[in-house]
């Protein structure tokens, strides 16, 4: 990749046009860190860059930038520009090209965001971002109260290369950033679900919510709904939290995020779609918290009825009796409805949470039979027959042949329980023998019509 854009470089120079790397790839490259992608920054403006190579992308031709691919890769190309009119505390639609390039590491964020490095590997550094590296800060290029001013996006980055680099932020930058919180609420909600995600996929995932709760910068991300956590001080947090950076999977750390909250799945759901989360990341998320709330139902029922122990204590739809003293059978019962993943992401979440109980704190009854699923929990799905209907040896039209019946409700109705008897060990997974256990619930289904 660094080969290709020195050869990129090194065509636009023959050219007799300037060119260096610019940004984030000069300050990975600076901090030993693996460069994501080059920016390229030129005074050639972009038509000039498309006619030097064969294969280009005009990706944001209004903000001078034009994509080169070269040997695969892609890299942003940028005529040196200047941005003036921001509106709405936004970055302009339009841009200003300009000649030179102080002028264009001049509008750019943070001092170690505005180098730049020629050809011959010379770095371009007005604003000392290598200074500032190298004492680990954040500074705002120029006056900070106008760079947030004019941006509302930068506070946001600004935590998120604070915490991702374990970096401080300057006193006047921060002082500004907290003056200028409220115009967070300006900037689109996709781009702050990319910084949020960035922050909270990191090294300091614990740091990012901290910084954001400090700022109250959260306060200002209009999700029309008012979470605890949002008005939480970093004093409030549970403390299982600072463990989040265990969670390998980012989702896994919003779930156990949106967990602390104790919000229900409704409010989280709609809390992560405002924030433009995709559905499949959804998917993930959202039954984790589903599942601890039927887990919760589960276990209270079941010491509910061990209190009153010939009351009807059949769960719905299990053909077994679901008891404390069986937890194993509440867990298959989950594995059925929730699905293997999101078992384990919720034993890895659930984990956490008991890692950071006192260990003087006395455990209810409850707690203790999340400890015995957390014990166990791997081995039971280790050990599960069947989990999916699709594994199931039987599938809705046998039934429909076996008893001569028109479709209707029963079919689905009798896989499920099916399904069950499979995974609990009340039949054994083979057609036949499904086939005879169907035919108690058919004989069941008669006396009721
Ligand atoms: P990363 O790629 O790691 O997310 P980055 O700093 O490279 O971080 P990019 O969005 O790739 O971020 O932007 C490349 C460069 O463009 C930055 O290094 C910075 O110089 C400039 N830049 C990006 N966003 C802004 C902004 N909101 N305000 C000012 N300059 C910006
Ligand atoms: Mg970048």
């Amino acid at each position: 990749m660094e080969k290709s854009a020195n050869q990129l470089l090194d065509k636009l120079l023959a050219n007799q046009y300037e060119a260096y790397l610019v940004g984030g790839c000069v300050r990975d490259r600076l901090m030993h860190k693996p460069v994501q992608d080059f920016d390229i920054a030129t005074n050639a403006l972009p038509e000039q860059v498309m006619e030097l190579f064969s294969h280009t992308i005009p990706t944001g031709l209004k903000h001078g930038t034009v994509t080169v691919m070269l040997e695969g890769v892609a890299f942003e190309v940028t005529t040196f520009r200047k941005e003036s009119a921001y509106e709405e505390h936004r970055r302009p639609q339009q841009v200003e090209f300009v000649s030179d390039l102080q002028e264009d590491l001049q509008r750019r964020d943070f001092t170690m965001n505005a180098m730049a490095i020629d050809l011959k590997g010379t770095v371009i550094d007005p604003f000392d971002g290598q200074i500032d590296i190298a004492q680990k800060l954040v500074r705002c290029v120029g006056n900070p109260n106008e760079r947030f001013e004019e941006d509302a996006l930068r506070l946001l980055r600004c935590i998120r290369f604070a915490v991702n680099y374990g970096f401080r932020i300057e006193q006047a930058t921060w002082e500004a950033l907290l003056q200028h919180a409220h115009l967070l609420k300006f900037v689109a909600m996709e781009r702050v679900r990319v910084e949020l995600e960035k922050m909270l996929a990191g090294d300091n995932p614990y740091q990012a919510l901290e910084l954001l709760l400090d700022s109250q910068l959260l306060k200002y991300v209009k999700l029309e709904l008012q979470f605890p956590f949002i008005k939480w001080k970093t004093a409030d947090l549970p403390v299982y939290l600072r463990k989040l950076s265990q969670l390998d999977n980012p989702l896994l750390r919003w779930a156990l995020l949106f967990y602390s909250m104790q919000t229900t799945s409704d409010k989280a759901s709609r809390a992560l779609k405002k924030l433009t989360f995709s559905s499949k990341q959804l998917k993930v998320i959202i039954p984790i918290l589903n599942l601890e709330i039927w887990l919760h139902e589960q276990i209270d029922h079941a010491l509910q009825a061990k209190r009153t122990p010939d009351k009807n204590d059949h769960v719905a739809l299990s053909s077994s009796r679901v008891s404390v003293d069986r937890p194993d059978l509440i867990w298959k019962q989950a594995a059925i409805q929730f699905g293997k993943d999101t078992l384990l992401d919720w034993l890895s979440i659930k984990q956490i949470e008991f890692s950071e109980l006192a260990s003087n704190t006395s455990l209810d009854l409850k707690q203790s039979v999340f400890i015995v699923f957390l014990r166990s929990g791997n081995e039971w799905i280790s050990e599960m027959p069947v989990e999916t209907l699709s594994e199931l040896d039987l599938i809705g039209s046998d039934l429909l042949t076996h008893f001569d019946m028109p479709a209707g409700p029963w079919v689905s109705e009798f896989l499920q329980r099916l399904l069950l008897d499979a995974a609990f060990g009340n039949a054994r997974n083979q057609k036949n023998h499904l086939l005879k256990r169907a035919e108690i619930y058919r004989k069941e289904l008669n006396k009721h019509e």
